[in-house]
């Protein structure tokens, strides 16, 4: 069986994959081509892609031969999934994993926002540091804030978790329905996005990226955001009306957002950029050698179950 890696995977990873199937690795790390996928859609039986690889229909026409896309990661957004079922091709991914260190990045985020971690360290670096005083880089304390939860799954849970029981935050939660997961929380179920947005001094979004939740908040929904509250992306880009988010951050009526993705990545839309209350992180949601591997791994499984004609254990398509 044939198996194409499209882009750098964990050394242990790469190796074990290496050892039971025909692996092309992609030793450079430079994404490829939407030509060179679609060709490979023809050369491989599996393509094992990630949120960098734009899977799209024509892609997904290149050729007959692949039958599993096996994605290193839990999204799937960038993944046209009614083309692949249209020609038979199972997808997976790599759910739960990453659940821990997605809502680790979210907290992360939320206290550098809240607490101007980002302005701090451009200001010391840049020598514009002048010493302590009782006024200065003033930022939001955690405790008795509202943190709203857009999303109830795996990691808005999981982010919800560590700012209830570690920081002493009240949870309030919007979702398609209320959640078993809350009764331990706590936590308040809101049917109507909006008065979440009303309640909440940081709001959290944990949907998952595409169509459904393209744009879900747009201007009309920062406008409902509580004045002076604050905005935590590690999401999808697409969820988020940025040009929108520009104007709430500068007008005030935000006291600040923390990013973690972006609609087209890697590029920042230009009007954050300049922004000091906005914390912009590279995509970094995943990023630690046992979560990395662990997805890997996870990947693997789905392959090797595909190999031996069993069940996928994270089917999505
Ligand atoms: P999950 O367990 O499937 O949770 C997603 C939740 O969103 C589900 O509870 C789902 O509700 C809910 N949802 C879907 N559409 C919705 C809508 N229109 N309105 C309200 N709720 C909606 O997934 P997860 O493992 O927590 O991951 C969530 C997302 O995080 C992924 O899809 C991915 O895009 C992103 N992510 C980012 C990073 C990063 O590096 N920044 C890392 C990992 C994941 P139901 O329960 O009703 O289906």
């Amino acid at each position: 069986m044939r198996v194409l890696v499209t882009r750098r995977w964990p050394e242990a990873v790469e190796r074990a994959l290496g050892e039971r199937f025909e692996v092309i690795l992609n030793d450079t790390d430079k994404p490829l081509s939407q030509a060179e996928l679609a060709a490979a859609m023809g050369e491989f039986d599996v393509l094992a892609p990630t949120v960098s690889d734009c899977i799209d229909a024509d892609v997904i026409g290149g050729g007959d031969r692949v039958k599993l896309i096996a994605n290193y990661g839990v999204g799937f957004d960038h993944i046209d999934l009614a083309a692949a079922k249209a020609k038979g091709i199972a997808v997976s991914n790599t759910p739960g994993v990453l659940t821990d260190a997605t809502a680790d990045l979210a907290l992360t985020l939320i206290l550098m926002a809240a607490r101007r971690a980002g302005e701090g360290e451009r200001e010391l670096r840049s020598g514009q540091w002048t010493g302590w005083r009782p006024t200065h880089l003033i930022g939001s304390a955690l405790r008795g804030k509202v943190l709203g939860v857009v999303g109830f799954g795996r990691i808005g849970v999981a982010t919800a978790e560590r700012a209830k029981h570690g920081f002493g935050m009240t949870i309030a939660y919007y979702a398609r329905g209320p959640k078993p997961e809350a009764e331990a929380l706590d936590a308040e179920f809101c049917a109507e996005l909006e008065d979440l947005l009303g309640k909440s001094d940081f709001v959290s979004l944990h949907v998952p990226g595409g169509g459904d939740t393209a744009n879900l908040i747009d201007a009309a929904a920062l406008a409902a955001m509580k004045p002076g509250s604050y905005l935590i992306n590690t999401a999808r880009g697409g969820v988020v009306d940025h040009d929108a988010l520009a104007d709430a951050l500068k007008s005030g009526h935000l006291a600040g957002a923390g990013l973690d993705v972006y609609p087209h990545e890697p590029q920042v839309p230009e009007a954050l950029l300049d922004l000091e209350n906005v914390v912009l992180l590279p995509h970094l949601g995943s990023a630690n050698a046992e979560t990395r591997e662990a997805m890997g791994m996870r990947a693997l499984a789905n392959i090797e179950a595909f190999a031996k004609g069993g069940d996928l254990p994270d089917p999505v398509a």
